[in-house]
């Protein structure tokens, strides 16, 4: 990867729709090969955000359903397709072999919910966290190292 990145950006939402909302700023210019890693605890948002990110693909987000209990959702139809693939059924050192990552890279973007439980170095992901503050409040990073369409996108988007 040859893009320009930038330092690490944050956003705060204060409910499920701005989640969503940052996602499809993200979604709005993912492409495909994108590798979106997505870190939170249970209910911090990371399906809300994928919702987003679909939305911003331009594919139907009502589609988006938490996949804890199946592996890997696909969302065709939009500008790209988006894979969505959840690690917390796999458990801790989620071993990824299962799917083709890299076929799913030829096809769309992958966003992947519990990342933090696999081993995504060699697919050089874009770190998403969603830490859950007081209440309603999610604080959404974007990691060190992401290309800076991501923190442009973040950056352009109003609160
Ligand atoms: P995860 O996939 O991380 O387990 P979900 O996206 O499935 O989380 O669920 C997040 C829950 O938290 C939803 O019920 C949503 O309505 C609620 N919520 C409250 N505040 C927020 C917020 N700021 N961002 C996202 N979700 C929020
Ligand atoms: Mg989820």
């Amino acid at each position: 990867m040859t893009e320009e990145t930038r330092s690490a950006t944050e956003r705060i939402t204060e409910n499920a729709r701005a989640t969503e909302a940052v996602g499809a700023a993200l979604g709005a210019v993912l492409r495909r090969g994108d590798v979106i890693a997505i870190d939170g605890d249970l209910g911090a948002g990371k399906t809300c955000f994928v919702r987003g990110l679909a939305r911003g693909c331009g594919t139907d987000a009502e589609l988006v359903r938490s996949p804890t209990f199946v592996l890997h959702h696909v969302y065709p139809g939009g500008r790209i397709t988006l894979h969505h693939i959840d690690c917390y059924r796999l458990g801790d050192g989620a071993d990824l072999g299962l799917f083709d990552v890299d076929a799913l890279r030829d096809d769309g973007a992958v966003a992947i919910e519990w990342a933090q439980l696999a081993n995504l170095v060699e697919h050089e992901p874009v770190r998403v966290t969603i830490d859950i503050r007081s209440g309603d409040e999610r604080a959404i990073r974007l990691g060190s190292g992401a290309p800076s369409r991501f923190v442009d996108a973040l950056e352009a988007l109003k609160t």
